[in-house]
């Protein structure tokens, strides 16, 4: 049968193909995002015992509900923002399926809906699932600055959605105070959502706040805000997370939800419900990561390839320009295969393939490693 694939540009993952080529190369693995240690003791033995206490049937279709006010605390102390756990929180199965559910719950065909590029890869497949349209803004290294006049440019009339990143993977920026409030500025009284990416909300540095949607009540009238436990508690593969929304998206949100995935693993919800009431652990996050950032930046002391600053996520960018002319692609996979340390290339991220030579490492990695990987790119 001939299949008309609705996805004809899409291959295997960027993050799947380093991490397989760096395993079979037994090189350092910076590349794809995840610690190389184990979630907390506590909250294993928090989602055992549910496990074992027999929590192992569908559980409400948003949630569990112990869960979801949890949640909608964590929400208040962080973002002074009151939300009805009820209505306007659901649990979802990682940030991918969250963001993919809100594109598809809202977005319909021929509907326009700004990326800002180097974007995460999952924005761009689920608009055109849906036959939207991704309209890429594309940002510069090295300092990668968002001019909103120029977005404001790009709105049409089929304008639908604006996704917005912070701290933004692969890039690791965060949108400042001026930002959203310009945001909030271009999407007032128009018919325009923001679908606000905040995986890595804790993971921001130098004593700054993270800019959630959350903080602005005018823009979060119009936002989905997608968060993910994977970043928060060292579990990538747990594959939780969870979406935040007025009840009048998250109504719709949950339409969609309901038959793409219905619910989330009940026991492992209940385990997080009981973690969440220590915030000692998530608030520690920014400082254990920082110290990440900094004891890499002094392992890659000495090195050629030139770092770029990290204000959050757990990526730091490096240019090698000044060093080869290899596309970023080949470069990435020399690395990998001839230096021993696996990195992403930044022009994946960009529809138009734009190679500004720059590479994505990741320091969520214990200091062996990093000093090990510091090690090995001084040989560049
Ligand atoms: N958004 C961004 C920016 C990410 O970096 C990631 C994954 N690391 C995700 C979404 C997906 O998160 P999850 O693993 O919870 O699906
Ligand atoms: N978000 C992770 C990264 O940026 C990868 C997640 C994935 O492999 N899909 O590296």
């Amino acid at each position: 049968m001939k299949i008309h694939s609705k996805l004809p540009n899409v291959g295997t993952t960027i993050f799947t193909v380093m991490s397989a080529l760096a395993n079979e190369h037994n090189a350092i693995n910076l590349s794809q995002g995840f610690p190389n240690w184990d979630c907390p003791q506590r909250l294993k033995d928090l989602v055992n015992h549910y496990l074992q206490k027999g929590m192992n049937q569908y559980c409400p279709m948003a949630g569990v509900g112990v869960l979801r006010e949890e949640l909608a605390v964590k929400v208040k102390n962080l973002y002074d923002l009151e939300v009805d756990p009820g209505n306007e929180v659901t649990v979802v199965a990682g940030a991918t399926q969250g963001i993919f559910t809100a594109i598809t719950a809202f977005i319909r065909k021929g509907d326009e809906v700004i990326l800002i590029e180097p974007a995460y890869d999952c924005y761009a497949p689920g608009i055109e699932v849906v036959e939207g349209v991704p309209v890429a803004y594309e940002l510069s290294a090295p300092d990668y600055q968002i001019n909103w006049d120029e977005i404001q440019e790009l709105i049409t009339p089929k304008t639908r959605m604006i996704i917005i990143n912070t701290p933004q993977n692969p890039i690791g920026k965060t949108l400042k105070e001026e930002d959203l409030q310009a945001l909030d500025r271009i999407t007032r009284d128009t018919e325009i959502l923001v679908l606000s990416d905040e995986v890595y909300e804790h993971l921001v540095y130098d004593g700054k706040d993270h800019q959630s949607i959350l903080r602005y009540p005018e823009l979060f009238k119009r936002g989905i805000a997608v968060y993910s436990f994977g970043k928060t508690f060292h579990n990538t593969g747990w594959k939780v997370g969870y979406c935040v929304a007025p009840e009048y998206l998250m109504k719709e949100f949950r339409k969609v939800h309901q038959f793409n995935v219905f619910t989330v693993n009940s026991f492992v919800q209940y385990g997080i419900a009981d973690f969440l009431k220590e915030p000692e652990f998530y608030l520690s996050l920014p400082n254990f990561y920082q110290q990440k950032r900094d004891f890499f930046g002094e392992a890659m002391k000495g090195s050629r390839l030139k770092p770029l600053d990290s204000e959050g996520t757990y990526f730091q960018l490096f240019e090698y320009g000044h060093i080869s002319d290899m596309p970023d692609t080949e470069f990435a996979k020399w690395m990998t295969t001839e230096i021993g340390v696996a990195a992403i290339p930044v022009s994946v991220f960009y529809t138009s393939r734009k190679d500004e030579k720059m590479i994505r490492l990741c320091f969520a990695k214990t200091e062996d490693l990093l000093e090990e990987a510091g090690k090995l790119l001084r040989n560049i």
